[in-house]
């Protein structure tokens, strides 16, 4: 049966480069899964938007001589206008930098993990890619670098706030295993599980002000270190339902008995199967109902990425074959369940 109201969201992507036709897979699949809910007779509201407050976008203004906030807004109008040129049917679009929003509902979430007393102080020195804005074990690591990247990570030893991620896995491994928390493919399901059981870690939410450059949002009550890029980007999924700001709109496409599906990307599914719903546990709100996960677009065997050789401008393809065509071919020719993916996530 049909629930009555569909929440759908994509991914937010970093700004550090224009968009790049990987991503264009992910809006056309979130996009396609909306109107066929909608068409089913369901209320839909579909989002999409901009990770403003990377580091990597940081990094991106430095090396081209910009003020971080002229490349961060230009990029994210390059993100926004693919709408048209792909037909993109988006009930809503949040920038996490400027969005009134966001601010107020991501300081609202961190008080409501702090109050579980899920959030900590803590001395750490550890090995951080800045391309995955995350921290790895040498056990992760391919032969001393990133398997997403290829890069070697750089070692950062700084006091930062931790999150108890370890108390909620019990419960997080149950819901996965039970289907409450539905991740599809199986592929992908299994690799939450097999994650899970490996031992889960509590992990660095903040970064120091230094670190970040002043750049994204700082801790609520602790002005010198700024609130982890993963937990204000995976935030935007209630934020822009006003989380902290509208709770009628909130309580409608969150907290009601629709469903609350996502859509990501392999490299990221810990972030959306095991950190967020985690977070949520925490703040004790609803978790999403579905993780759908898809595959990458590759070139000759390699992953299509903003920054890499094989950069495609998706609105270059549209001009030159139209969109129903892009967007067929991104349907019917990109699998959505392929092989595993890197040991990290194993
Ligand atoms: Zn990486």
């Amino acid at each position: 049966m049909t629930a009555s109201r569909h929440y759908v969201t994509t991914t937010i992507p970093y700004v550090n480069s224009r968009p790049h036709l990987g991503f264009a897979l992910e809006l056309v699949q979130a996009d396609t899964l909306a109107r066929h809910w909608r068409r089913r007779g369901s209320e839909v509201r579909l989002l999409s938007g901009t990770d403003d407050n990377s580091l990597k976008n940081v990094l991106a203004a430095e090396a081209e001589g910009v003020d971080v906030r002229v490349l961060v807004d230009r990029n994210a109008d390059a993100f926004a206008a693919l709408s048209a040129p792909l037909d993109l049917s988006l009930d809503d679009f949040i920038r996490t930098s400027s969005d009134p929003r966001h601010r107020v509902g991501v300081e609202r979430l961190w008080r409501r993990c702090a109050a579980a007393g899920d959030l900590y102080r803590k001395e750490y020195e550890g090995l951080y890619c800045v391309g995955c804005e995350q921290f790895y074990t040498p056990g992760e690591l391919v032969g001393g670098r990133c398997a997403e990247h290829g890069t070697e990570p750089r070692r950062v030893a700084e006091e930062n706030w931790f999150f108890r991620l370890s108390r909620h896995a019990d419960r997080l491994h149950r819901l996965v295993s039970d289907g409450v928390l539905r991740v599809e493919p199986a592929v992908r399901r299994n690799e939450v599980l097999a994650l899970i059981e490996s031992g889960l870690h509590d992990f660095s939410v903040s970064r120091s002000q230094a670190r970040a450059r002043g750049w994204g949002i700082p801790v609520p009550d602790d002005p010198g270190q700024v609130v982890y890029v993963w937990w204000d980007a995976l935030g935007n999924y209630v934020t822009s339902l006003g989380y902290g700001t509208d709770e009628a709109a909130y309580g409608r496409w969150w907290a009601g008995d629709g469903r609350r599906v996502h859509l990501a990307g392999k490299g990221v599914v810990r972030f959306h199967a095991v950190y967020w719903p985690a977070i949520l546990l925490s703040a004790g709100l609803p978790l999403p109902t579905d993780v759908l996960v898809h595959d990458y677009l590759t070139v000759g065997g390699r992953k299509i990425s903003k920054s890499g050789p094989d950069t495609v401008d998706p609105v270059a393809l549209t001009d030159a074959y139209g969109t129903d065509a892009v967007r067929w071919w991104l349907l019917r020719d990109v699998p959505r369940v392929g092989t595993p993916t890197s040991p990290r996530n194993g």
